[in-house]
């Protein structure tokens, strides 16, 4: 049982509220339904939709 597991728990999408991904590079929270991912900056995960991301990020699909 971990501190980070039971933020995960607390944290829901805030667009359809539903379960996020935690990613460890870079490190944020991902909603596969929404394709987004909210990145944690300084320890705190940013939550704002207009701060999310794409997902997967640009870059990561690359092989090699
Ligand atoms: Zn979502």
């Amino acid at each position: 049982m971990t501190q980070q597991q039971s933020l995960i728990d607390l944290l829901a999408c805030p667009k359809c509220r539903g379960k996020l991904t935690h990613e460890a590079q870079p490190e944020g929270f991902v909603c596969a339904a929404c394709r987004l991912f909210y990145a944690v900056d300084d320890g705190l995960p940013n939550m704002l939709i207009d701060d999310a991301k794409p997902w997967p990020l640009p870059g990561k699909e690359t092989t090699g």
